[in-house]
């Protein structure tokens, strides 16, 4: 059975990248009717909090991933030590007693003759006993992994090919820190050779730590899963997505009003091909079904949140139910202290779902719908300054409240007070617009007198007269 996971550290907000690495992992175990587990990796103490594992969790949950199980690193310690003793036990870890201030010396010593640093090896000879007298008397130690020499590992990654790194250059490195806690190298390892892990599937970053990881694999004789890493995502500068570009992380989007379909739709095709040319347009489903790690390109993909906008507007105005966009734009509104009656938002956005591409723009577009009162601009306020405003206005509030309201009356009182008042087109229009929303710009006026109830019409109509 496939088992791939997801392994997020909480020390921040969910990256744009990150969440593509949680998509194609998810997509690929539902794919194969696998499995997709959740691993929080909380070992770096100082860094990692329980609010972000929080936020991670509800924003992985917002995306729409589900996960069949979940684990938090920082409960699994003893099984950490447990397989690090064994590594010492057979020879392929050894403790290592050298300082900070020590170890600093040798890296100071290496950047000044110009080389890379490697841990000099100090502790690597030490005997049994040298080691138990010195832990007698209470001297900090850290474990090292003993790196075999001259040896090159040569791995197929999946998404990139062949890849062989010389790990003679490594020097052995740290699996267990001096104050006890295992490192991200070691417990990856024994985490996902015990959760069963098949398909490891991250980003390209971590390449340099796969080699490590075999080695670890190998001393453990564990078998060692399937390794995909995924291009990294640029910005548009093409240098890697940061803060630098803007907002980049997942909960940036959903204040924004993003839809989480959407978001999850762009993220996919950010660096893998649909087998189906130019289209791009997929359900979760679909992509389910469709998803194969062969299909991942490998050079990185360039983020553009102008094609996010778009493909977001067509899941605003074609993909989804015109109930679930209400259900995403209801908190948007009441955030902006409007009380929103259901019956009466399903008709306001089957009127204007396709005037906004995210729902914070939809707050602006939907304004006038739901104002009690309407305040008008300055440009609005000279508009109905203007001597031929009163006649405009005067003459619909009559028609409104003889006979009702509809885009298509206004429409045609809108010709008739031309003639009637001697006032042109342009006229009529801002001046009723500049009445019923305050602004001279915005939603059409039509289709908001297809909308609003009459009372609200000529209460604004009223309130601009005076
Ligand atoms: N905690 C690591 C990260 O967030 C996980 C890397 C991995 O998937 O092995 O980068």
């Amino acid at each position: 059975m496939v088992v791939t996971r997801f392994a997020p550290s909480p020390t921040g907000y969910l990256h744009l990248g990150n969440a593509r690495t949680a998509i194609f992992s998810y997509l690929f175990a539902r794919h194969h009717k696998g499995k997709f587990i959740l691993r929080i990796e909380d070992t770096d103490r100082e860094r990692s909090t329980k609010e972000y594992e929080e936020m991670l969790i509800e924003d992985l949950k917002w995306l729409g991933l589900e996960w069949d199980e979940m684990y938090r690193q920082s409960e699994r310690l003893d099984i950490y030590h447990q397989y690090a003793e064994k590594l010492v036990e057979q020879g392929h870890a050894y403790p290592c007693f050298c300082s900070p201030e020590e170890l600093e010396k040798e890296r100071q010593e290496a950047y000044q003759k110009g080389i890379p640093y490697r841990y000099s090896g100090k502790c690597r000879y030490l005997t049994k006993e040298e080691a138990e007298e010195l832990k007698k008397k209470g001297k900090p130690f850290a474990i090292r992994f003993r790196v075999p020499d001259g040896r090159v590992v040569v791995f197929r990654d999946l998404v990139k090919g062949y890849i062989s790194i010389n790990v003679d250059d490594f020097g052995d490195f740290v699996i267990v820190r001096s104050d006890g806690m295992p490192t991200y190298n070691f417990v990856v390892v024994v985490d996902d050779a015990l959760m069963g892990v098949t398909h490891v599937i991250r980003g390209e970053d971590h390449i340099p730590n796969t080699p490590k990881q075999i080695l670890i694999y190998e001393a453990l004789g564990l078998k060692i899963p399937e390794f995909a890493h995924l291009p990294v995502i640029l910005g548009p500068d093409r240098s890697k997505l940061s803060k630098r570009h803007g907002a980049v992380s997942v909960r940036n989007y959903r204040e924004e009003g993003y839809l989480p379909e959407a978001v999850f739709n762009y993220l996919c095709l950010l660096g893998w091909s649909p087998p189906e040319e130019g289209r791009e347009i997929y359900s979760k489903e679909e992509l389910i079904q469709i998803f194969d790690l062969k299909d991942v390109n490998d050079s990185p993909a360039v983020f553009d949140v102008e094609k996010l906008r778009w493909m977001n507007g067509v899941y605003i105005r074609e993909v989804i139910s015109l109930e679930s966009l209400a259900h995403y734009v209801r908190p948007f509104l009441e955030k902006a202290g409007f009380s929103v009656e259901e019956e009466y938002l399903l008709r306001v956005l089957q009127k204007t779902r396709d005037s906004f591409q995210t729902l914070s723009e939809a707050v602006d577009r939907l304004r006038p719908f739901f104002l009690d009162e309407v305040n008008f601009s300055p440009e609005a306020m000279s508009v109905l300054e203007n001597e031929r405003a009163l006649l405009i206005l005067e003459f619909f509030y009559a028609k409104i409240r003889e006979e009702g309201l509809s885009g298509q009356k206004v429409k045609e009182w809108a010709k008739q007070a031309q003639k009637e008042l001697n006032v042109k087109a342009k006229d009529v229009w801002h001046t009723l617009r500049a009445a019923l929303t305050g602004e001279l710009e915005g939603v059409g006026i039509d289709v908001l007198c297809d909308v609003i109830p009459v009372e609200k019409a000529l209460y604004r109509l009223k309130r601009a007269m005076d």
